[in-house]
């Protein structure tokens, strides 16, 4: 990773703690202070972290980020990166038993965040590792983590996470009218061709408002590179032509599902850029019943009354 790093420098790096880097794999207690344990806790990863991350973590977050991995950084005036460490809800991890309403207290620190950036008047991109929905996070979690996107809609104008590996999104709508959309999350493809993949990567566009006007997805096809030793990067495609936007507002997206539904020919578009353009049969093979599971994993409403993706979906 060092050499990746050294790489991408002068580029800034604004890093989320996966799911992955646990031991055991997606436990995330409470401090240590909170449980009386040391040993039951991940400061033994928040710290390697912090050494190595140093760079880009601003002093003024370097505890934080020691004891549970968040952090915020002030990019330019008027706009700044809140990263938190959102595998805290997951549904997999076994301290949600322990504390199920905020373990972590993560919920506690993005209200702390989004309120000082709020008075300050800055706007907000919020970076995760899991896109908080009905498939990854407690209803409980979620249902406070929507509470707060919508009390701060206009501070924070997009959110993005990796974790699914695949090309999507999250649309989250109003708690106190589900027919409104109030924010979204994107999920970026990744570099590890995992599951029935290609690999991939994404670079977004955005107005100095924290408005995001256009992305770009890029892949290369495994299948042909694998023996021709070059990779050949090539545009999957962009968000402005599929999402038919200069803008890509919560309005947008919502417009975007409901064609979706509609339009047969433009879901197996979708379902081949789902599946960043894999060659597996996988992501060419789909029938309406997966059209419908995937169109409603996209929509985020109404915790406690939706029922949970199962995870193997
Ligand atoms: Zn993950």
């Amino acid at each position: 990773m060092d050499k990746a790093y050294q790489i991408v420098e002068p580029i800034p790096v604004y890093s989320a703690i996966g799911n992955h880097e646990a031991i055991p794999v997606n436990s995330f207690s409470p401090s240590a202070k909170e449980i009386d344990r040391d040993d039951l806790t991940n400061d033994w990863l928040y710290q390697s972290l912090a050494h190595r991350w140093a760079q880009w973590i601003p002093e003024e977050y370097s505890d934080d980020f020691k004891r549970r991995g968040n952090y915020v950084v002030k990019v330019r005036p008027g706009f700044r990166i809140i990263q938190y460490n959102s595998n805290f809800c997951a549904r997999t991890n076994p301290w949600i038993l322990y504390d199920s309403v905020d373990p972590g207290d993560i919920l506690q620190f993005l209200v702390r965040e989004l309120t000082k950036a709020e008075q300050e008047g800055d706007k907000v991109h919020l970076v995760g590792h899991i896109a908080p929905d009905h498939k990854e996070c407690t209803q409980a979690w979620l249902h406070n983590f929507i509470r707060i996107i919508e009390r701060y809609q206009h501070t924070v104008k997009a959110q993005f996470y990796g974790h699914d590996h695949r090309d999507e999104f999250r649309l989250y709508y109003s708690l106190t009218d589900p027919t409104v959309p109030i924010g979204y999350a994107f999920i970026c493809p990744a570099l590890t061709p995992y599951s029935q993949t290609n690999p991939g990567y994404r670079i977004y566009q955005m107005d100095n408002q924290g408005i995001i006007i256009d992305y770009e997805t890029h892949y290369f096809n495994l299948t042909e590179d694998q023996f021709s030793n070059q990779i050949n990067w090539k545009s999957a495609y962009r968000a402005s032509e599929l999402f038919e936007t200069d803008q890509i507002t919560p309005i947008a997206l919502d417009r975007f599902l409901k064609r979706l539904e509609k339009d047969d020919q433009l879901f197996a578009d979708y379902y081949r850029y789902f599946y960043v353009m894999t060659d597996d049969e996988s992501g060419r093979n789909w029938d309406e019943s997966v059209k419908k599971a995937i169109i409603s994993s996209h929509i985020v409403k109404l915790p406690m009354r939706t029922a949970p993706i199962p995870l193997a979906n």
